[in-house]
């Protein structure tokens, strides 16, 4: 069975850019109905409970068929809120990358205010629900976005940071002010948590 993995800090730890309300109910009532789901639609094929959610997802189309949905987007879910949490540290301001994940975000988008900025872009005109993230496309870093709850896992990308642009995820705080969202949570990205996912 798949279980929800324990929260890397308390639920006010990322105030003032996520609110603990917003933690709390994104953790324990999002996070843990889409494991639930997951765990419920693959009740008929147990040996699939014991794989690694990343194998799940990364070989979604190698998946009997009836399942396949069930893992895209539970798993998905399961996979993206995972990778979520353990990419965000309480706030720092000035926050940003070092070695070797700063050294390739040069390379690939300029500079680092460059690289935000379009990640940013990405992340504010993406229609509906989604995520928004930087990823290893072979020896590169780009920018992608995802519907609903796939994962770049599926399309032979590496995710090393994601960013929940759904509505759940920031609505009690800041409404439909997506932007003022994604600038606040720039404050919380782990770069220490990037840097080692690239290694
Ligand atoms: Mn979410």
């Amino acid at each position: 069975m798949f279980t929800l993995p324990k929260l890397p800090y308390g639920y006010n730890a990322l105030e003032p850019y996520i609110d603990a309300r917003t933690m709390e109910i994104h953790y324990t009532k999002h996070h843990q109905t889409y494991v639930t789901k997951l765990n419920e639609g693959l009740a008929e094929l147990p040996d699939l409970l014991k794989k690694d959610l990343s194998e799940l997802v990364r070989d979604l189309n190698k998946l009997p068929e009836q399942v396949q949905k069930i893992v895209r987007n539970h798993g998905g879910g399961h996979l993206n809120h995972s990778l979520f949490w353990t990419s965000l540290r309480p706030g720092q301001e000035g926050n940003g990358p070092d070695g070797k994940i700063m050294e390739l975000t040069n390379t690939c988008f300029g500079d680092f205010d460059s690289f935000k900025q379009q990640f940013s872009d990405e992340a504010t005109k993406l229609f509906g629900s989604g995520w928004v993230w930087l990823v290893k496309d072979a020896d590169k870093l780009k920018i992608v976005s995802t519907v609903n709850q796939n994962n770049p896992i599926s399309n032979g990308q590496d995710p090393l940071l994601g960013l929940d642009v759904w509505e759940h995820a920031y609505y009690l705080k800041y409404q439909n002010k997506r932007a003022e969202y994604v600038e606040a949570w720039w404050q919380l990205v782990n770069w220490t948590e990037v840097g080692s996912r690239l290694k």
